[in-house]
């Protein structure tokens, strides 16, 4: 399926809003790490400074960039210090840290007050309640922990296997608390001990009403933002889902490679795409929003 996005550099929409953007939203692997989920190496897998120039020009201009991902809190904590930003999201939209000596928030959706035991995390309560048990009760063999990918988790369960997802979500329904799960694709894991799966998809388990796309705009209201004032940019379904949350939405070039990617954004007319693929295309939109703030700020 031809893609029929605009590309970022031949779109005046996308240059207007990024003349008054203030902060991005970025996902971090397949967007701003390369292949291997590195910084420093290009598209090509070859060793490059492109990505982190571009990172310390935005940084230098006083742009703000905050990484949205589904990794867990210490990765996504260490990589934003490590870029020198100050803020992230976490876990798909679970966890969110509002800026410098701010505490982790938990965020929850349509949990009620009062779930969790003290001392116990939104992931411990998940088991506990039973959201790892229905699934290994009603798909013996076929599902289990996302090893290593499990650990250090603190809201979201990351799990692998092969199971129908209509099936999965009726065994969650009967549980106290409402817990959805999430098909994130195929993966080829070296090694599990599932029994006669042909095709491993990777699950997550989240607390009904989370999203990235929640938590951005839990994110903007704090600072006294809105999505105007913000842009995102991806590379699959679950960024498509925060670019709602944002005035531009930027798929970086590899993107356009994921059917699913290309059927969730059908209609909406707010996404552009990168030449450019992974930390090659984030540097090609970084450097499209300097531009654009310049000629915005620019005497006349
Ligand atoms: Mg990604």
């Amino acid at each position: 399926m031809p893609h029929t996005l605009p590309y970022l550099d031949e779109s005046p929409f996308a240059a207007e809003v990024l003349s008054r953007a203030q902060i991005a939203l970025t996902d971090l692997d397949g967007t701003l790490l390369g292949l291997g989920g590195s910084v420093l190496i290009d598209a090509t897998g070859a060793p490059a400074l492109t990505t982190v120039q571009a990172i310390v020009e935005v940084n230098k201009a006083g742009l703000e960039v905050v990484v949205c991902t589904g990794r867990n809190r210490i990765q996504a904590g260490e990589v934003s210090r490590i870029l020198g930003w100050e803020s992230f999201i976490a876990e798909l939209g679970c966890i969110v840290k509002h800026g410098r000596g701010e505490a982790v928030e938990y965020l929850l959706g349509e949990w009620p007050d009062g779930v969790l035991l003290a001392n116990e995390t939104p992931y411990h309560a998940i088991t506990r309640l039973g959201g790892l048990r229905v699934l290994t009760d009603t798909f013996p063999g076929k599902i289990e922990e996302h090893d290593p990918w499990h650990t250090d988790r603190e809201v979201t369960h990351v799990l692998r296997g092969s199971l129908d997802c209509a099936t999965a979500q009726a065994a969650l329904n009967t549980l106290t608390v409402p817990i959805d799960i999430i098909d994130n694709g195929i993966i080829h894991p070296p090694r599990h001990t599932l029994m006669d799966v042909d095709e491993v998809h990777v699950y997550h388990l989240v607390p009904r009403g989370t999203s990235k796309e929640h938590a951005i705009r839990e994110l903007l209201a704090r600072r006294g933002l809105t999505p105007a004032d913000a842009v995102a940019i991806g590379d699959s379904t679950t960024d498509v889902e925060m670019m709602n949350a944002a005035a531009l939405g930027v798929l970086v070039k590899n993107a356009l490679a994921d059917p699913r990617v290309l059927s969730a954004i059908e209609g909406l007319d707010t996404i552009v795409a990168t030449r450019a693929e992974r930390g090659d295309g984030w540097a090609e939109f970084a450097h499209a929003w300097l531009a654009a703030r310049a000629t915005a700020l620019a005497p006349l």
